[in-house]
């Protein structure tokens, strides 16, 4: 298999109008059609905002099905050199090593008392009377491909037993939640601030 490789320029206005912005472009091309291009430069070409701005990207993840686009968002503004913008700040992914850990984490200790007697009563996954239940199988199953409430009431029983152990627990992990809302929020608005006293640029080709 090979890769073709071709240059290629774009350019947008700049903010005062007298000159351009260059993004300079790499695309490669395999056998079967299919491309990646990549940005591997810019250039504010303007003597006048080159000296008052700089580059700066607000990248942003979202989920998007593979043959709409890749689920980036990549907006490029010149700012004025006397501000910066923010990074952007996500929500925390959490990984758990261990299931009693995840179980912890995701379920209150009344919540997984109530699951260890609703499993001891019903016996069987398909009589679960209690959602929080449920909720304690589903994760069991994500890990163990098994749903053996045999399995899973001793692991709920040793959970009680250690509970004071766990770092992060359901409560914590709301209140941990909360706040990093809250922080998500304000950092939005910063961005937003930023980009209210910067200039967008929009490439195109030629
Ligand atoms: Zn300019």
């Amino acid at each position: 298999m090979s890769w073709d490789t071709i240059h290629y320029d774009l350019f947008a206005k700049c903010a005062c109008g007298k000159g351009k912005v260059i993004r300079h472009i790499e695309r490669r091309d395999d056998d079967w059609n299919r491309s990646e291009t990549y940005c591997i430069g810019e250039e504010i070409e303007c003597s006048d905002c080159c000296n008052k701005y700089h580059i700066e990207h607000v990248i942003h993840h979202y989920y998007c099905p593979p043959w709409k686009g890749d689920g980036i968002s990549d907006r490029a503004f010149l700012v004025p050199n006397e501000i910066k913008m923010p990074p952007r700040k996500n929500e925390h992914y959490f990984v758990f090593s261990d299931i009693d850990e995840e179980i912890v984490a995701s379920l209150s200790l009344e919540d997984i008392k109530a699951s260890i007697d609703d499993m001891k009563t019903n016996k069987y996954t398909t009589r679960l009377q209690l959602e929080s239940s449920e909720r304690i199988v589903d994760l069991y199953q994500g890990r163990y491909r098994k749903r053996n409430l045999k399995l899973i009431t001793p692991i709920l029983e040793d959970i009680i037993q250690n509970y004071n152990k766990y770092e992060w627990t359901h409560d914590k992990m709301i209140e941990y939640r909360h706040k990093e809302k809250e922080e998500i929020e304000n950092n939005k608005k910063e961005i937003e601030r930023v980009i209210e006293q910067s200039f967008e640029l929009e490439f195109r080709r030629g």
